[in-house]
């Protein structure tokens, strides 16, 4: 066991649900979904945020991506070796009835595989947060772990998959299973939802199918894009802020600002 750096709480990785993980959603007995049809049943019938977020932080059902996020957590980074991984999925993380939701891809191995919380410990998730604590949309600039006091104002960072994958390619049948968690979860946040961000193509694509959105033309992704959906939200298109594309210089803190100062605005969050 190791100790949480900064609760100093003792845990194995992967951590074991109810033991005290800050934030840890899920009790021991929280049911566990082990295949697809398991997903699509508990996801269809959580009747709550908490109920959801215990259940999906559980999952079982890819075998590819369990067996990955628990060898990473068991093996770790050398940077981070005296540290507990969380080594399991990462459920969505924010205000329970945001106004505005940001949809990302998955958890980074040594990041919110390592953390338990959406880009949380990771260079993307330094870069994201600077940028919502400069559109005063979290109370910090900084996200290092999960008991270092980040807040949100009215938003929600979400996952279409949520489980570390492998070279940060979840395969389609690995996407396909895991979607019932966000279509739940959309359907228990959408009538507070004014405004989606999408990072990255993928999260694109994701927000368009989502339950009262499918069906509409789908204009194409782009960074700055703005598609208009059913109920008057809006999806604004952002590329990912990962360490390549700031690297690169494709996306910058100025262009992060310019995407989550529209949505602040357009989602009434003051
Ligand atoms: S990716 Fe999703 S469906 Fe697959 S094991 Fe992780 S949480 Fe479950």
């Amino acid at each position: 066991m190791l100790a949480h750096p900064r609760t100093g709480q003792l845990f194995d990785s992967p951590v074991e649900p109810g033991t005290g993980w800050p934030g840890d959603p899920a009790t021991a007995q929280t049911a566990v979904a082990r295949d697809a049809a398991q997903v699509s049943g508990l996801a269809g019938r959580a009747v709550s945020i908490a109920e959801l977020d215990a259940q999906s932080s559980v999952c079982r059902a890819c075998p590819r991506l369990v067996t990955w996020r628990e060898e990473v957590a068991e093996v770790k980074r050398r940077s981070f070796a005296d540290q507990p991984y969380w080594g399991r999925p990462v459920p969505g993380w924010g205000s329970e009835q945001p106004r505005l939701l940001i949809v990302g891809l998955a958890p980074a191995a040594n990041g919110a595989n390592r953390t338990g919380r959406m880009f949380t410990g990771d260079r993307s998730g330094d870069q994201l947060y600077a940028a919502l604590h400069r559109a005063g949309l979290v109370n910090q600039p900084t996200s290092v772990d999960a008991a270092d006091g980040l807040r949100a104002k009215k938003i929600r960072i979400v996952a279409p998959v949520r489980c570390a994958p492998p070279g940060n390619a979840p395969t389609p049948a690995e996407r396909t299973t895991c979607s019932p968690w966000l279509d739940a979860e959309w359907l228990l946040v959408s009538e507070h939802v004014r405004v989606i961000v999408a990072l990255g193509g993928f999260a694109w694509q994701v927000a368009l199918r989502l339950p009262g959105i499918a069906g509409i033309p789908k204009p194409r992704f782009g960074h700055g894009v703005v598609a208009e959906l059913p109920s008057g939200k809006r999806l604004l298109g952002c590329y990912h802020p990962s360490q390549q594309n700031m690297f690169t210089g494709r996306l910058t803190p100025a262009m992060l600002d310019d995407v989550f100062g529209a949505a602040r605005k357009q989602a009434g969050i003051r």
